[in-house]
């Protein structure tokens, strides 16, 4: 990745990180934005959405957080897990082509471009 483009997405994509709810010890990073985790924090404490699950670490645990209270969720299969994550990219793929109508020309133009110097 030119490093341009990895100081704009660092800038641009923040992440908030917290240690795991089920006391094991690992710091647990959600990155926040549209369609990522949200995170409201006011005098009751921090309300995270959606829910965390932490299929990556050997704990596995399956929370909510809402005003700083732990509300423990039930552990998803495998099958679950795949299916959240297909969900999750599907989610993404939609938000950004939606939003980057411009990036899609340019694309085409430097196509277009590229094909005629190829030549
Ligand atoms: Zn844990």
């Amino acid at each position: 990745m030119p490093p341009l483009f990895r100081r704009i997405l660092s800038e641009e994509f923040h992440s908030a990180a917290h240690l795991c709810a089920c006391g094991c010890g690992q710091e647990v990073r959600t990155p926040l934005g549209p369609t990522e985790w949200a995170v409201r924090a006011d005098v009751r404490g921090p309300t995270r959405r959606p829910s965390v699950g932490n299929w990556q670490l050997p704990c596995k645990s399956h929370y909510l957080i809402t005003n700083g209270n732990v509300q423990w969720s039930n552990q998803w299969t495998d099958k679950q897990i795949h299916a959240g994550r297909q969900k999750e990219h599907a989610k993404r793929t939609a938000h950004y082509e939606a939003r980057e109508p411009r990036a899609s020309w340019w694309r085409l133009l430097l196509g277009f471009v590229h094909d005629r110097l190829g030549r």
